[in-house]
């Protein structure tokens, strides 16, 4: 069997059972953004791990070692916000080819310095080692929540409001930027920057995770059409997203008018964005956004609701029912 009979979720689901008769209650393994391992009554400790590697995740002469640095630490961090955490500990592993030169490895260092410092997350331990020809990063990273602020993907409710916090699409137009080799244009330079030095929502994921309406949560790292569906699954929901409804920048519009790329297709399977995707009680949505725009300055955008039945995407273009083809990113999946 090849793995791209299954992808790499079948994959993950062929053995991630098998440990749930020595995981202990209150634990939590395989499926969320992070795992949890209660620290006391009161707390829990989440952990994730993310890999990089050269010419999958990265071309390595397009980004640049700071980009990548921060980069590396920073998807990390976005998978401590989906949980509602605090960021606190840091561990970085390496592959170094040995053409990489002292100087390059310098300034991925000080890119990952500059994230680590904005959120007070040291870097504790890790490894280095050399590797045939390809960089290969690995970051893991622990945070701290409180046990009833912990927002996981089982948690969604029929009738909340399926929410981001921010534009959808900019990372993978970035992408396309790149491998096209398009012109470093104002509104092109924006979307790689999008796509090359992402923020990861920390203090916003932190202050959601405070609010009783908020439920499911999660960062959107291979697009909503696939990460939704993965709070749908643990939520045994259904939802319908409406298409006119997705933020998409006018960066991304703009772009998307010149070099003929369907924004739509961009904003639901593009990757990399690392917004928060979450659910709200409907009910609380206009207090919920209220509170938010004083508290960060930038509105929550309502993209769809959650609904009773299997979990599947109804995809809506102004009322109409369409069909949305792509899906978000897999690893190893059929193209
Ligand atoms: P995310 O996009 O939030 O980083 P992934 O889609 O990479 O999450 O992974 C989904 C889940 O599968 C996570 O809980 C992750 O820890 C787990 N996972 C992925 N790969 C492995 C692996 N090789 N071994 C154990 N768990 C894995
Ligand atoms: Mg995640």
């Amino acid at each position: 069997m090849d793995l791209k009979d299954i992808g790499e979720f079948g994959f993950i689901k062929r053995f991630a059972n098998k440990f749930d008769s020595f995981i202990k209650e209150e634990e939590l393994g395989i499926g969320d953004d992070c795992a949890v391992m209660p620290i006391n009554e009161t707390d829990n400790f989440v952990v994730t791990t993310d890999l990089l590697n050269e010419d999958i995740h990265f071309i390595k002469d397009k980004i640049s070692p700071e980009e990548l640095g921060h980069k590396s630490l920073a998807v990390n961090l976005s998978d401590i916000a989906a949980m509602g955490a605090e960021p606190k500990f840091s561990f970085l592993s390496i592959g170094i080819p040995s053409h990489v030169s002292v100087e390059y490895l310098d300034a991925f260092m000080t890119g990952f310095y500059a994230l680590s410092e904005k959120y007070k997350v040291p870097l504790m331990g890790g490894d280095t080692t050399k590797s045939a020809d390809k960089l290969t990063i690995n970051v893991a990273v622990i945070g701290q929540c409180k046990k009833t602020e912990m927002h996981l993907r089982s948690m969604a409710k029929e009738g909340d409001l399926i929410c981001v916090t921010g534009f959808l699409g900019d990372s993978a137009a970035g992408l396309n930027v790149i491998l096209n080799d398009l012109e470093l244009s104002p509104e092109n330079k924006y979307l790689v920057q999008k796509h090359h030095v992402p923020e990861p929502r920390i203090n916003e994921g932190m202050w959601l995770a405070k609010q009783k309406s908020v439920h499911a949560m999660m960062d959107i790292s291979d697009g909503i059409s696939s990460d939704l569906m993965h709070i749908l699954d643990a939520s045994a929901k259904s939802a319908h997203v409406h298409t006119e409804k997705l933020p998409i920048s006018n960066s991304l519009r703009n772009a998307a008018i010149k070099n003929n790329w369907d924004p739509v297709e961009l904003a639901s399977a593009g990757g990399e964005d690392y917004e928060l995707l979450f659910t709200v009680d409907a009910k609380n949505f206009d207090s919920l956004q209220k509170e938010y725009k004083t508290h960060f300055s930038e509105e929550i955008f309502i993209i769809g609701e959650i609904k009773q039945g299997q979990a599947e995407i109804s995809w809506f273009n102004n009322g109409k029912n369409i069909i949305i083809n792509k899906n978000g990113f897999n690893h190893f999946a059929k193209s």
